[in-house]
């Protein structure tokens, strides 16, 4: 087998890093096109976290009841508080008839309707245009989409023929002579082994990055691997300070209980068991969008009005939905409420409370999957060979708050996108180059960074301690509600955190299967994106969105239209502006936002 410095190389035309339902859609369409694609991952793929959507994936179809892709991105750009790029959100609402059309004939076992059409559900942040009527956009299988949607895409991988590195691990990106990405440094799990990936082109869809805060609703692989990966190549990540909490968690425990609860009727009650939303948005009410839901769940919380012994949630009610409706659309929350708290929905309310749940921010791409960079006071350039999609990506289409039912749209949309632009640019870059060897030197030293124990101190620190104390400081301090002193405090506290990670050691050096090495290297990745993410938030001076700032209460377009770039080890933030032009139609100005 080739070899370069000792480590056995492959050789491919496109490297996907990351198997979710950006990384399968993206690898589908590279192998159909004859291409030899490997898929890096390091769970097998169907576990990736895509399987764990419940609620929809949002397109225009107008099953139930009308609707446009007008609508639909006018929605978009709201939802966004007008910070998503109106290119971006054109060209993903317009293609998501066919994306869900597509996935149809791939074999996705949606719900029907009585007539045969793909069933539709209302969600959060949906117009009231029709008669006063919400549309009803997201599509749905059951409350399972996700797992759905991944298992078929994985099916059609494996008939394809994709290469799948199944259970590897991926360091760090690799440069070629030219200053492009050409593949990247992956360690197989299994064997402890690693293995140069040679391609000419690379994607990443790594995922988002919930893992950040104490209680989420994320699967614990969501450590922010590919947004560190890009830091450390020297590119910038956008608009982190933006991160979504999902209103209805599982009071203390995290764990989601789909927007499509509310689309099929259930609402929420504080403990005089009013229906407090009808105050807070009084047309939308309990689908209001996200960032307002969860804002007024605190503050009912912090009024006194919350329910149980500590006052520290209010409930979620479904049981006036009746057995039948429960059963069939929302099979899968009911037997989480049955497992996890030994209730059943169809007679007891369910006690939620806000958990983080999305990584708005991400990889700066372009609408074609591109990863963009302003070469530091240059115009934006493309990144040679690297492309990101999904939710470790950031085009934007979700700006400062994303709906639901979009993200499993995005996926789908710009993991195509990003494979039909490789497939164009690698006919035009038909040969691999010479690797740049300081790239390569640097991937190698870091693959070997938890097995040194040379530097070893008399008190190791510990890599599960120390994720344990990160992820308690960004919930404290980089919560839903944020001022400059708590904001200013985190950011400290995360950097003496992250000072300390060159004293933790592993005590397990084995290579079968050692996941205290996985750990560490999520560890790492972690601590990235939390400097990126609260030193964002510090110096963003206004409230828009996700992002909620006491000291700084109201949107402020004058100073703020614009996205935030992290650099790896910044003290702050470069700016770029919000590319407000659509493709072909009229663009939305930014007006006040109400539900
Ligand atoms: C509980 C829950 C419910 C949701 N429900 C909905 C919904 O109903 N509708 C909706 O639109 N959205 C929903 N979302 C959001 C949506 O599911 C995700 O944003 C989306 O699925 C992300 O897909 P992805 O392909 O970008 O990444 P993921 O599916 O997260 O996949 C990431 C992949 O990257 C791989 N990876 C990561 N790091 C490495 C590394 N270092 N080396 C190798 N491989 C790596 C992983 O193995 C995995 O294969 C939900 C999210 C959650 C958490």
């Amino acid at each position: 087998m080739q070899t370069l410095n000792d480590i056995p190389i492959r050789h491919f035309d496109a490297l996907i890093i990351g198997a979710g339902g950006a990384g399968l859609r993206a690898a589908l369409q590279l192998a159909n096109a004859d291409l030899s694609v490997a898929v890096v991952s390091k769970v097998y793929p169907t576990r990736s976290h895509t399987v764990a959507a419940q609620g929809g994936i949002n397109a225009a179809l107008a099953n139930v009841l009308p609707d446009d892709w007008r609508w639909h991105m006018f929605d978009t750009v709201k939802g966004s508080d007008y910070l998503g790029d109106q290119d971006a959100i054109e060209f993903m609402c317009r293609a998501a008839p066919q994306a869900v059309y597509e996935l149809e004939h791939f074999g996705i076992p949606f719900s029907r309707l009585d007539n045969g059409n793909i069933y539709q559900r209302k969600f959060g942040g949906q117009s009231q245009n029709f008669g006063g009527e919400q549309a009803a956009r997201t599509c749905a299988a059951a409350d399972r989409t996700g797992h759905a949607m991944l298992h078929t895409l994985y099916q059609k991988n494996i008939q394809a023929k994709t290469q799948f590195f199944n259970e590897h691990f991926a360091v760090d990106l690799l440069k070629n002579e030219q200053g492009g990405i050409q593949g990247a440094l992956v360690f197989s799990i299994e064997t402890g082994e690693p293995v140069i990936i040679d391609a000419r082109s690379t994607l990443l869809s790594t995922g988002g990055v919930g893992q950040l805060f104490r209680t989420c609703t994320n699967a614990l692989i969501n450590t922010g691997d590919g947004l560190a990966m890009a830091l450390r190549a020297g590119l910038p990540i956008q608009d982190m300070e933006f991160f979504q909490f999902h209103p209805t968690g599982i009071a203390g425990r995290g764990m989601l209980i789909t927007e499509g609860a509310r689309g099929e009727g259930g609402y929420l009650v504080n403990e005089l068991g009013e229906r407090f939303m009808e105050r807070y948005a009084p047309n939308a009410k309990d689908l209001a969008s996200r960032d307002v839901v969860s804002r007024s769940i605190y503050t009912e919380v912090k009024e006194g009005r919350g329910c149980g012994p500590d006052k520290d949630f209010v409930y979620l009610k479904l049981d006036h939905l009746g057995a039948d409706v429960i059963k069939k659309r929302l099979p899968g929350i009911r037997d989480m409420c049955l497992t996890f708290l030994g209730i059943d929905p169809i007679e007891q309310a369910i006690p939620i409370y806000p958990t983080a749940h999305y990584t708005m921010g991400g990889i700066p791409t372009d609408i074609h999957g591109r990863v963009v960079a302003p070469a530091r006071h240059s115009p934006e350039q493309a990144i040679s060979g690297l492309y990101a999609a999904g939710e470790s990506a950031c085009v934007s289409v979700h700006g400062a708050n994303r709906l639901g039912g979009n993200s499993l749209l995005d996926i789908l949309v710009f993991g195509r996108a990003a494979a039909d632009h490789m497939i164009e640019y690698l006919r035009e870059h038909s040969y691999h180059n010479k690797f740049d060897k300081a790239s390569l030197e640097q991937a190698i030293a870091h693959w070997k960074r938890w097995d040194n124990t040379e530097n070893a101190a008399d008190k190791p620190e510990s890599v599960a301690a120390l994720r344990d104390e990160l992820r308690l400081v960004m919930e404290q301090h980089c919560g839903v509600f944020r001022t400059r002193e708590i904001l200013s405090e985190g950011v400290q506290k995360v950097k003496a955190i992250v000072a300390r990670f060159k004293q933790a050691q592993i005590q397990d050096h084995s290579k079968v299967f050692n996941t205290a090495r996985v750990e560490a290297f999520e560890l790492e990745n972690l601590g990235e994106c939390a400097l990126a993410t609260i030193v964002s938030a510090l110096h963003r001076e206004e409230s828009r969105g996700a992002h909620s700032r006491v000291d700084f209460d109201s949107r402020d377009d004058q100073n703020w239209m614009k996205h935030s770039l992290y650099y790896q080890g910044a003290d702050k933030p470069e700016y770029k502006p919000v590319r407000t032009k659509p493709l072909t139609v009229d663009s939305f100005p930014p007006v006040e936002r109400t539900y």
